[in-house]
């Protein structure tokens, strides 16, 4: 494996960083994950716009211009030699000293790593997954706002804790107010009537690529979109429920704190969502080769 750091290509052997560095230390930094099927990489631009504002909000400069960043994805994904694949942008603060202070580090660092990745058993696809409501708030976003996809992930592990810990593969997240948030790594929608609903992002969600892909394929196949903050009500009484990530990809959601939702079985709004994006991402993308 050939992974990019700071310009140069590493075998995974060398590929290092300094204990030093602020992102180890603190957590501060901010990252992307990106997909690229069949020989082309998915919503790129989309990708590098999010590490671009994640960075922004934390005051990271990126020592590398947008079009470079986009560069040095596909080159290390062709470097690799792989058509389809996760790849990992990671940007961090770089090498400081052991107080927090980021002004003691002088140069972020930018690391790629193009790998592959299964977030959930394969069987669950077809199945539907289990899912619980847990303790764990989500992060304010007057404190760490969630849409800042930063290094510092401990309120999501905290949560995937409390799923680990119910048996379960995913949280859904409440917010200071008990609306629905999203899951650990995964955007929330519900299917009602046949409309299509997801929390706002005010509601501590991440601007997820995936999501507006699904908004995007759900108003073109004319069916009714709205942001709006949901109760766990709403989701134990959905007709459909699923998850969207880049890594998820699409997962159809069975049952929540116990309570089957619809007829037990993936949806057939969630299927033919599934069958559309699946589609899309065999014809769209930046070309690696
Ligand atoms: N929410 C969180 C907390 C995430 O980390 C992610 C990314 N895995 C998502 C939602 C989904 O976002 P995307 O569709 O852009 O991958």
């Amino acid at each position: 494996m050939k992974i990019f750091i700071d310009g140069k290509y590493c075998s995974e052997r060398d590929a290092k960083v300094s204990v030093f560095d602020h992102g180890l230390l603190y957590g501060d930094g901010v990252f992307e994950g990106i997909r690229a099927y069949n020989g082309r990489v998915f919503k790129l631009k989309e990708h590098i716009d999010r590490l671009y504002y994640s960075a922004k909000a934390i005051l990271l400069e990126i020592p590398m211009t947008h079009a470079e960043m986009m560069k040095a994805t596909v080159a290390t994904i062709r470097a690799n030699k792989l058509r389809d694949c996760y790849v990992r942008l990671i940007v961090t603060r770089g090498i400081g000293t052991l107080g927090l202070n980021p002004r003691s580090c002088k140069k972020p660092s930018v690391i790629i790593i193009a790998g592959k990745i299964q977030v959930y058993p394969a069987e669950l696809y077809a199945r539907g997954m289990d899912i619980v409501t847990v303790p764990t708030v989500r992060n304010l976003h007057s404190a760490v706002n969630p849409a800042i996809k930063s290094l510092n992930y401990l309120n999501n592990i905290l949560a995937k804790i409390e799923a680990n810990n119910a048996g379960v593969e995913e949280a859904v997240m409440l917010n200071a107010e008990g609306f629905v948030a999203e899951c650990t790594a995964d955007n929330l929608f519900i299917i009602k009537h046949g409309a299509l609903f997801t929390p706002p992002l005010s509601a501590g969600a991440l601007y997820g690529i995936t999501r507006g892909t699904v908004m995007e394929i759900a108003e073109q196949a004319g069916i009714k979109v709205s942001e709006q903050n949901l109760t766990r009500y709403d989701l134990f009484n959905a007709d459909e429920c699923f998850l969207t990530g880049t890594g998820a990809e699409i997962m159809p959601v069975i049952k929540i704190d116990g309570r089957v939702i619809g007829s037990g079985k993936p949806g057939p709004l969630t299927v033919k969502l599934v069958e559309e994006y699946h589609a899309l991402t065999k014809v769209s993308g930046e070309p690696i080769f």
